[in-house]
């Protein structure tokens, strides 16, 4: 009999499956953590479009809150009738049988990649998310490097040397994953380089997931998203949502475009299965305001076109601020992230702080400087890369007065808030640099 006042032997614990947070928001997370302790932060690291929600897309939805049911696991015929004209308008005629819509792109990524059922290449840098759900559905996620400025592809022959590869070794890819344009960089692949991935998914029989979430938000209106599904449209599922060019991300609602015959049809009841055993249907009511979004009436396509202004004028003088720096960065083409790279002050910053490591670098500046940003290593790069995503949409406002004041301002990078959160950055870049026993920038001031 165990002795009085002792502790209970430990019971056994259940074992579970560690899965961490997705690094983009965790660092949400430790935003709002420093912020409790009354740090004032920087937030650089949550990809969220900061823009405030259109008025008529906002009133769509509250038309639609009856709407209590179910319904078709694909979505509402109107919705999927809706997202075939936004993509046939795109130069990729769609037959609304093949549009499936979820709570999200992401969960719909996440169908496809265990109704795919293999391996998947994923280039890197590439956003969070793929890989981590590639693992998740016990495949492996093959990363593979871009070609020198355009993110979001694999490059074409190295990704038919991983095929190879990976058929000699008894496990062939079965789809290669490209984001055009790309999170993190910020920057759209050539039209040349798209082709020569097709090409590559052609001869490996490789399928091609190209998630263009971003595709409303390049900066250059004149510029259009050389989609893999316009030269492999055999082969390819395109996918994307409101969450980024109409800031609805909380919505919870994304679309998927499969292709056309036999192999689109098995696809798709596959990632109908999985749909109705884990999320039955998108919500209702979401579905009722991204028909009318996707339908895209003159007032959205206006609130789209000011704020990839805004995203593009934003981004373009972060990307200043970090040249300035010292820091090589490949200009953004679009959406609201910057990617630069800190390797040519690398040698100041193991001499000012021992910074040795991307993770130790934006642990310093979040800590010290309260600046959060996320490290190149969350996107696949080696941890010494010291590579860094910006994301500085959440600089536009802390309310949505402020922020419908930055999207009409003609130069929003004056905005006093925005122009005093420039200055910040510029000056922590600068004193990241200074060598430690000098008088440094006061680490973020507490409110
Ligand atoms: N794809 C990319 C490249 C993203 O950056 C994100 C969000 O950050 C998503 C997909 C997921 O978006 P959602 O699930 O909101 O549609």
């Amino acid at each position: 009999m165990p002795a009085q006042n002792q502790p209970a032997p430990a019971r056994p614990r259940p074992v579970l499956r560690p899965v961490p947070l997705s690094p983009t928001l965790a660092v949400n997370e430790a935003i709002a953590r420093k912020r409790r302790e009354g740090m004032r932060v920087l937030p650089l690291g949550f990809g969220e479009a900061g823009i405030p929600i259109h008025p008529a897309l906002a009133r769509e939805l509250a038309a639609a809150t009856e709407r209590g049911g179910y319904g078709p696991v694909a979505g509402s015929p109107a919705l999927r009738a809706a997202a075939a004209g936004y993509w046939s308008r795109r130069g990729l005629p769609t037959d609304p049988a093949f549009v499936v819509a979820g709570p999200g792109s992401k969960p719909l990524l996440f169908g496809l990649l265990m109704a795919l059922g293999g391996d998947v290449a994923v280039p890197a840098p590439s956003w969070v998310s793929y890989a981590a759900q590639s693992a998740l559905v016990g495949t492996e996620p093959v990363r593979i490097a871009t070609p020198p400025g355009e993110g979001g592809v694999p490059n074409p022959s190295l990704l038919a040397d991983a095929a190879v590869r990976a058929r000699a070794a008894g496990r062939p890819l079965r789809a290669v994953i490209v984001t055009l344009p790309d999170n993190p960089t910020g920057t759209l692949a050539s039209e040349g380089t798209v082709r020569r991935v097709c090409e590559v998914a052609r001869e490996h029989d490789l399928v091609i997931v190209s998630d263009q979430i971003y595709a409303d938000l390049l900066h250059d209106p004149l510029a259009r998203v050389p989609s893999p599904a316009l030269y492999a449209p055999e082969r390819t599922v395109v996918t994307t949502a409101l969450s980024k060019h109409l800031a609805a991300g909380g919505w919870r609602l994304g679309v998927a475009r499969l292709p056309d015959g036999p192999f689109g049809a098995e696809l798709r009841a596959s990632l109908l299965g999985i749909a109705s055993e884990i999320w039955s249907s998108p919500p209702a009511p979401m579905q009722h305001a991204a028909a009318y979004a996707f339908a895209e009436p003159p007032e959205l396509l206006e609130h789209v076109d000011r704020s990839r202004r805004l995203h593009a004028a934003i981004a373009n003088a972060v990307a200043d601020r970090f040249a300035a720096a010292g820091a090589r960065v490949t200009r953004p083409q679009a959406a609201f992230y910057v990617y630069p790279d800190l390797g040519p002050l690398r040698g100041a910053l193991r001499e000012a702080h021992g910074v040795r490591t991307c993770p130790e670098l934006t642990g310093l500046l979040l800590e010290r400087y309260g600046v959060g940003v996320l490290p190149g290593s969350a996107f696949g790069e080696p941890e010494d890369a010291l590579r860094v995503r910006v994301a500085p949409s959440l600089l536009y406002g802390e309310n949505d007065e402020q922020r419908l004041t930055a999207l009409a301002a003609p130069d929003p990078a004056t905005v006093p808030w925005i122009a005093s959160s420039l200055d910040r950055l510029s000056e922590t870049l600068a004193a990241l640099t200074v060598n430690a026993a000098s008088p440094d920038l006061a680490p973020a001031a507490a409110l």
